[in-house]
């Protein structure tokens, strides 16, 4: 087996070259050729040497993921589900709004964490993506919609990892992944523009602070142990209070001086008056001082036997506002794509019954894609 350039940062890029006896600059072409032009073939690479171009395709390869279908909605969003084998598939979700367009990235086909409320974690774990599968995502999404829009200049400003899966529970794959999301010769994003949400998983959290600081979401979902415990099972390793010390311990290497916290709003579950009254003074006096950050209330996206439903839109609203007077900035998600199931905890709820996904996928792909893209352009999260 050759090796996939997308599996590569430019560290590792330069040192598969050197390999070669190639130097560094040789590396760097590549890479933008790549990641930049979204070249898959050697020959197109016009600039390298033509002994390199000849001889790059007995030792490497640059392999996107089969495409098993491309949703479009119609305020926009598209989603795309990709064949990772085994029957296994993982979604991939594009969100344009005004000033930007974010790209909703999987990291593992389904989820090890388990929690109540999400599709991936009813699905079961099948395992970790690679990271020319994160790549894939991205590097796909960005020259598809390049082409599409006719566009030279970059589409996706912004990546968050809310697709399936739990991120740091992969963090081998997904640390180069980000490399390359952020290098100049990559995709040359902020660290603010690049998100990674987690359930919690503690050490990690410690980890890329000092790896690559990007801007943390942590799914936080409840106020207290006991029903954090309910919802997330990890919370029984990495409790709250572990939780949010390391939140406090992320933020100075963070590119924002706050914390994302998301909370999932379930009717009657987590979503009374009280509830947000003790969300309030945990975040507000955890650690003596309590924890900057804002808060992001998604209204559950309901899916077949979860037996919870989303709560209804006046308690989201009266949640906020006592979030919002008691001094913690807290918007309510606008979710987008409903008519193509692209929102959080619905992604690939088709692949429930893994032993015929990919069949019933392809079905899905003969009757959805290829349909006109159409961007309309969408409000932001909305501050109650
Ligand atoms: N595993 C990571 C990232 C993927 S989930 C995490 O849990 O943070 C991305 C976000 O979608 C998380 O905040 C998650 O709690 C939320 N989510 C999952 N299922 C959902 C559902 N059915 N409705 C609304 N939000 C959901
Ligand atoms: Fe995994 Fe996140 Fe879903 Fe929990 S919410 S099961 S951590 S993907």
């Amino acid at each position: 087996m050759t090796a996939n350039l997308l599996d590569f940062d430019l560290e590792g890029l330069a040192a598969f070259c050197e390999q070669l006896g190639e130097k560094r600059f040789r590396a760097v072409q590549l890479f933008r050729w790549i990641h930049q032009k979204g070249a898959s073939r050697f020959d197109e690479m016009t600039d390298l040497a033509k002994s390199l171009r000849e001889k790059l395709p007995s030792v490497c390869h640059i392999t996107d993921l089969p495409v098993l279908s491309r949703q479009d909605s119609v305020d926009g969003t598209i989603k795309w589900l990709f064949d990772v084998g085994d029957g296994n598939a993982v979604e991939t979700v594009f969100i344009p709004e005004d000033d930007r367009g974010t790209l909703c990235i999987s990291s593992q086909a389904g989820c090890a964490v388990g929690c109540r409320f999400c599709s991936t974690g009813h699905q079961g774990f099948s395992r970790n993506l690679t990271t020319g599968e994160i790549l894939a995502q991205l590097w796909h999404a960005e020259h598809f919609l390049r082409k599409h829009l006719k566009s030279t200049d970059r589409v996706i400003t912004n990546v968050v990892m809310m697709g399936m899966g739990e991120p740091l529970q992969n963090y081998s794959a997904l640390v180069p992944a980000l490399r390359v999301m952020l290098d100049d010769h990559g995709y040359g994003l902020s660290r603010r523009r690049v998100t990674v949400s987690t359930s919690g998983v503690v050490p990690m959290i410690d980890r890329l602070a000092q790896d690559v600081p990007v801007a943390l979401a942590v799914s936080l979902h409840a106020p207290n142990d006991a029903l954090r415990d309910s919802l997330v099972p990890l919370n029984r390793k990495y409790p709250i209070a572990e939780l949010l010390d390391a939140c406090l311990r992320y933020l100075p290497a963070a590119p924002r001086d706050f914390i994302t916290f998301e909370y999932c709003m379930l009717e009657g579950v987590n979503d009374q008056p009280e509830h947000a009254q003790q969300l309030l003074s945990l975040v507000k006096t955890h650690g003596g001082r309590g924890v900057p950050c804002k808060i992001n209330l998604i209204p559950f996206n309901p899916f077949p036997d979860s037996g919870l439903k989303c709560s209804e839109r006046a308690v989201v609203l009266r949640f906020g506002q006592i979030l919002n007077e008691g001094g913690v900035v807290t918007t309510v998600r606008k979710t987008r794509g409903d008519d193509i199931d692209a929102a959080c905890g619905q992604l690939a709820g088709d692949v429930l019954d893994r032993t015929d996904a990919v069949r019933r996928l392809a079905d899905r792909r003969l009757t959805a894609a290829e349909q006109p893209i159409r961007f309309v352009h969408k409000a932001k999260d909305k501050q109650v």
